[in-house]
């Protein structure tokens, strides 16, 4: 199995686990270190240790007890002293601009015009050295990783499972359909006599084709459809589950150097400066970025298309593995694929005003589908070579305002409810309501690991709750009324636009404080913003509204 790795810690230190005696070495036997000689400069195992401390008794010893004192192996000195982006270098500088050690190569080719790059052993007097914390800040972010990495293991089982009940109930109903025809005509047969049994096996043979011709028209190909997702979310699983475990390796590596590294001022820089930036990759991967977007530029693109009747009206967006947009235009009913640059290039049809959509794999999506009166359904669309089709629908015995879907969960928002259900309609539980008013719970997002769910009321609010339903956090803002357009990203960051308030802005991860501004009527010409999405392959936020144009913003 290939894995994939965030980071480059070079496969030789892995290797190097523990202080070797050096007497013992120079014999060619590996024996772990108990002391460190200062005077010697040498580290002595249980049984050399004691030769040399009958031999040299003026000698004072350090014992793995005061491990900090005792120097730092070399191999770990060289690897935190490595670029890891050019072979062979040695990090010198450090750019306070990107708070990133550099090496000359670096310094060329990155950073020349940054405005703060400092020799590495001048800094030691103006930054703190200490390590302090930075053992338990791993420690817990390896905590988190473990804990995803269980919850991706259950995640690819409970799929597998949904996938094959349902195989067997829809066998099951079929053999069932078999069973019922097959005792009407025994039944209609007692009494009859000979010449009719030909009749009979005819007539039988054409009844019991067409229940089979039903079952490879509607169920098998519902079943294939299942089973595509099953196996393309397994897929993205199973690579961030590799990533995870690159990662976990990287920092279970760092939390040992950590120990080893004692009161090297520069070494401790060095290596507090890289724990930094490993742990910013974990809370990455875990969802927990705190990075807040800075817009760059926008642009305006026009979705309308000739056949359209009505303004349009973006309601959700989603965006493909390939950079290609799919838009809900509920003010048309329909599903609009857009090309890299923005341009309509296919569309489909639904029955009932589209509220929202949501990715289910990298190529195909669900849409929430609501007459406002009697009829809410979820539609599967399929996009293969930039056309839409129309896969299998889930009828809803309650309102269909939001759906969001975190591998092969569904959680759907029905106006006052948050429920879950599984990818073949089965309703597993209702995991938040309230009932004070209506529009409380009409859009739902999911952060990147599953762990917290995040819906938004008409009445200004986000909120933000555990993977159980409980209540974490509620971030109320005028500047959010009508709070309808919700998207988190791969990161992690929490995108939300005021419908009335003409505003799109970032909040932090926790639910709990707005971290940016991005987009108002005043800067950039947001008007009544439905749907806000960010696109990871270009870099930027896709905002839906009232109206033919959606808005695109570059951003850092
Ligand atoms: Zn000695
Ligand atoms: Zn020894
Ligand atoms: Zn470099
Ligand atoms: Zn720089």
């Amino acid at each position: 199995m290939a894995t994939v790795s965030l980071s480059s810690v070079p496969k030789r230190l892995r290797m190097v686990e523990d202080f070797r005696c050096t007497s013992c070495q120079e014999l060619n036997l590996e024996e772990s270190a108990d002391i460190y000689c200062e005077a010697c400069q040498k580290f002595y195992c249980k049984r050399c240790g004691h030769l040399h401390n009958q031999l040299s008794t003026e000698h004072t010893t350090v014992g793995r007890g005061d491990i900090k004192k005792w120097p730092v192996p070399k191999e770990v000195e060289d690897f935190l002293r490595m670029c890891e982006a050019h072979e062979n270098k040695t990090l010198t500088q450090f750019c306070q601009d990107h708070t990133q050690l550099c090496c000359s190569d670096c310094v060329v080719k990155i950073h020349s015009q940054c405005s703060k790059v400092t020799q590495i052993s001048e800094l030691t007097n103006s930054q703190p050295t200490g390590l302090e914390g930075m053992s338990v800040e791993l420690e817990t972010v390896l905590g988190e990783i473990k804990t995803l990495q269980i919850s991706q293991k259950a995640s690819i089982q409970s799929l597998q499972k949904t996938y094959k009940e349902h195989s067997a109930v829809m066998i099951e109903q079929m053999r069932g359909n078999l069973n019922t025809y097959i005792d009407e005509c025994d039944n209609s047969s007692v009494g009859t006599s000979g010449g009719n049994e030909q009749y009979l096996k005819e007539e039988m043979c054409r009844s019991v084709l067409s229940i089979m011709n039903e079952f490879d028209n509607i169920t098998a190909k519902e079943l294939n459809e299942m089973k595509d997702e099953v196996i393309s979310i397994k897929g993205s699983v199973t690579i961030s589950m590799h990533k995870c475990t690159s990662l976990h390796n990287d920092l279970s590596h760092f939390h040992e150097i950590v120990q080893k590294i004692g009161d090297h001022k520069q070494l401790c820089l060095m290596a507090s400066i890289k724990c930094k930036h490993i742990i910013q990759q974990a809370l990455t991967l875990l969802g927990k970025s705190g990075k807040a977007f800075n817009v760059q530029s926008n642009t305006e693109h026009n979705v309308r298309i000739p056949s359209d009747s009505y303004e349009c009206s973006i309601t959700g967006i989603c965006v493909l593995t390939d950079g290609q947009v799919l838009v809900a235009d509920r003010g048309n009913n329909r599903v609009k694929l857009l090309n890299q640059q923005y341009q309509v290039v296919s569309h489909c049809d639904v029955t009932e005003y589209v509220e929202d959509m949501c990715q289910i794999t990298p190529s195909e999506v669900a849409v929430a589908l609501d007459d406002d009166s009697n009829t809410h359904n979820v539609q599967f669309i399929t996009v293969s070579q930039s056309q839409l089709t129309l896969g299998r629908k889930l009828e809803l015995h309650h309102g269909c305002s939001g759906i969001a879907c975190h591998q092969g969960e569904l959680f759907i928002c029905s106006g006052t409810a948050l429920f879950k259900y599984i990818l073949n309609g089965k309703q597993l539980c209702r995991l938040y309501e309230d009932r004070s008013s209506v529009n409380t719970v009409w859009k739902c997002a999911v952060s990147p690991t599953g762990d917290r769910l995040y819906i938004t009321s008409w009445h200004n609010k986000l909120l933000t709750l555990a993977r159980d339903g409980t209540l974490l956090a509620t971030y109320t803002d005028p500047a959010l009324e009508w709070l309808t357009g919700l998207h988190v990203t791969p990161a992690g960051q929490v995108l939300v636009c005021g419908r009335w308030s003409y505003t799109v802005l970032q909040v932090g991860w926790e639910g709990q404080s707005k971290l940016a501004n991005l987009a108002t009527w005043e800067k950039d010409g947001v008007r009544l913003p439905w749907s806000v999405c960010y696109s990871s392959i270009t870099s930027s936020i896709i905002v839906g509204q009232l109206g033919d144009n959606i808005l695109v913003f570059r951003v850092e």
